[in-house]
């Protein structure tokens, strides 16, 4: 019987006034098993913990020797093993709670005496160096020839790192990778983003810079695991011309890159990134900004060689308002009360209608059934560190806006520095 997790052992003898000490945990292999003796048939039942730096192990005889065994964690894998001699504490975490389960309960069993003959024991012959090796968690390939093709990834992976491996399709095998926070596959050939991105649900730096990517699928920011957790989001230097309206659905995005493409715009709702906080769209076709995006409160923000349209004074169409059709109030209602929507449930001509919705600055949402606006507005105001747009250090930048009803264009007209408040 034999377990890895890791373990710190705390001596009740030191005066440590109930103070853990800051001893870290040390990855273990711990197994009970019989140590032969000369002068009787059996041998003794032990506990061995064998670690890294002694493989050898430590031994700690069974019988009668557990003082308690204190398991009200055992569901996240922690326990603690309290020996009557020496007087230490054998802490252990990290471990699988099943088969901790087991264990302990083996350990019980035999702690009292009990019969556990059936039980298969493992030999107390030292550890060998692979099983008390920590788990990697990092990995870093960068050339095609260290690739690992026929070995598996290590399952237990946190940070994986391809790059230059001229990799055209996320291999199948990365999402199998429960435990990984953070992808780095920059400097390859992907073109496409596959929906299996859903089963990496730790995932939460993604880097696909400098790769073939044309879109990036909606569906991918619906995802459960995108939406919640994904703080990371490095798609500079591909080929995208649109960012999906869904990207705005990623609430706890952080950090947004997006240079070297070949964005027009950014979505209409992009103001809806609240925790956004570094965001750069260098060098893209961008000539103007939607209105939602001066609700953006950003620590970094970088727009450099854009095609920035000039606009001297504020600019306002009119019109006659005419009275909504009957799809602008339905989707109006839909986007007001953000209703999930895809593909499945509606016809794919509805769903891009949808997706086109613009934002007034009262915060509803207009179709055809609009006026539209451009305006001029500092970037000073939004970032403390921007970044002019220009070598000539321009940082006014034209704003598209979109007014839903008369009234708000009335407002507008009263008072269009009203707007950004
Ligand atoms: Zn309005």
């Amino acid at each position: 019987m034999r377990i890895k997790c890791e373990m710190d052992i705390i001596n009740r003898l030191l005066p440590s006034l109930n103070v853990k000490k800051g001893g870290k945990g040390c990855h273990t292999q711990l197994s009970i098993g019989r140590k032969p003796q000369t002068d009787s048939k059996e041998g003794i039942l032990f506990l061995m913990a064998c670690t890294a730096k002694d493989r050898n192990g430590a031994k700690y005889q069974i019988k009668d020797n557990i003082e308690q065994i204190f398991a009200k964690f055992i569901n996240e894998g922690k326990a603690t093993i309290r020996l009557k001699d020496p007087q230490q504490d054998l802490c252990l975490c990290k471990a699988d709670p099943l088969q901790l389960k087991n264990f302990l309960t083996l350990l019980r069993k035999a702690s009292l005496g009990q019969d556990i003959e059936r039980i298969s024991l493992s030999t107390l012959a030292p550890a060998s160096t692979k099983s008390v090796d920590k788990p990697k968690t990092k990995m870093s390939v960068t050339s095609k020839k260290n690739y690992p093709l026929t070995k598996s990834f290590p399952s237990l992976l946190e940070h994986l790192h391809i790059s230059q491996c001229r990799m055209k399709k996320i291999d199948s095998r990365i999402f199998q990778l429960k435990k990984l926070i953070h992808l780095d596959l920059q400097e390859n050939v992907i073109e496409e983003l596959p929906p299996t991105f859903s089963q990496l649900t730790s995932l939460r730096e993604l880097i696909l810079s400098t790769n073939k990517i044309q879109t990036l699928p909606s569906s991918l920011c619906l995802l459960p695991n995108w939406k919640e957790t994904l703080s990371l989001l490095d798609l500079s230097n591909n080929l995208i011309n649109l960012l999906p309206i869904q990207l705005c659905e990623l609430d706890n995005l952080v950090t947004l890159k997006v240079d070297h493409n070949k964005l027009e715009t950014f979505p209409p709702t992009i103001g809806r990134l609240k925790k956004l906080k570094y965001l750069s769209a260098s060098h893209n076709k961008i000539e103007t900004l939607p209105c939602s995006f001066m609700q953006l409160r950003l620590e970094h923000l970088d727009l450099f060689s854009n095609p920035f349209a000039d606009v001297t004074k504020s600019d306002l169409e009119e019109t006659e308002w005419q009275v909504p059709s009957l799809v602008e109030c339905c989707g109006r209602m839909i986007r007001k009360n953000r209703l999930p929507y895809s593909d499945e449930d509606l016809h794919t001509h509805l769903c891009r209608y949808l997706d086109s919705a613009r934002v007034c600055w009262c915060g509803g949402f207009c179709f055809e059934g609009c006026v539209r606006a451009m305006t001029s507005f500092s970037l000073k105001t939004l970032s403390p560190t921007v970044s002019a747009v220009d070598l000539q250090g321009r940082t006014d930048v034209p704003v598209l806006l979109f007014l839903c009803s008369p009234q708000c264009q009335r407002k507008y007209k009263i008072n269009p520095y009203a707007y950004w408040r």
